[in-house]
């Protein structure tokens, strides 16, 4: 049996178990951005449950244009949907510790990417998250200057510690105003 056809079985048998009738708009007004890495999944660290929130999820936690795109296209949608229930959004942004994309900062990594893939070696450090405090504050600061990203949005920032699970915070929840 292949990888995926092991993850179609559980499928099968998540979906023999299955009610759903969930609502379209999540029960929390908390949207998580965290990285895409095997050992960080928000289901397990911060208990989301089915219909709660949206996460949001790529390499490294990192804010791109996309991520701006996207949260500014989340708000305007829901807030035509919700109407008057509208209650906004906050934002975490979750990187964790022994990410690989702390690694993007090595110059003989670097050397190897802008070789195989012609990227340039300023935007592989720019994506480096390896002082994670840094790198959150520099992904807040740039939602704020954001043209996309609604001021009304509450941000703050976390770093999640792999070998005991344990989340830090690093930047307390602000509205980018
Ligand atoms: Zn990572």
């Amino acid at each position: 049996m292949s990888d995926l056809e092991v993850l179609l079985e559980r499928n099968t048998q998540f979906a023999a178990q299955y009610e759903g009738g969930f609502a379209t708009l999540p029960r929390f007004s908390s949207i998580i951005l965290t990285c895409a890495d095997a050992r960080v999944d928000p289901a397990h660290f911060l208990g989301l449950n089915l219909g709660d929130a949206y996460v949001m999820r790529n390499f490294g936690a990192r804010v791109t244009r996309e991520v701006e795109l996207e949260l500014g296209i989340i708000w305007t949608m829901v807030r035509k949907i919700a109407g008057d229930e509208f209650r906004g959004f906050e934002l975490a942004i979750i990187q964790h510790t022994n990410c690989g994309f702390e690694r993007l900062g090595e110059t003989e990594l670097q050397q190897a990417l802008s070789e195989n893939l012609g990227l340039e070696k300023a935007e592989l450090a720019a994506l480096s998250n390896a002082e994670h405090d840094k790198a959150i504050c520099r992904d807040i600061e740039r939602l704020r200057s954001s043209s996309l990203v609604p001021k009304e949005l509450i941000v703050s920032g976390y770093l999640y510690d792999v070998n005991d699970g344990t989340l830090r915070e690093v930047a307390a929840p602000e509205a980018l105003r």
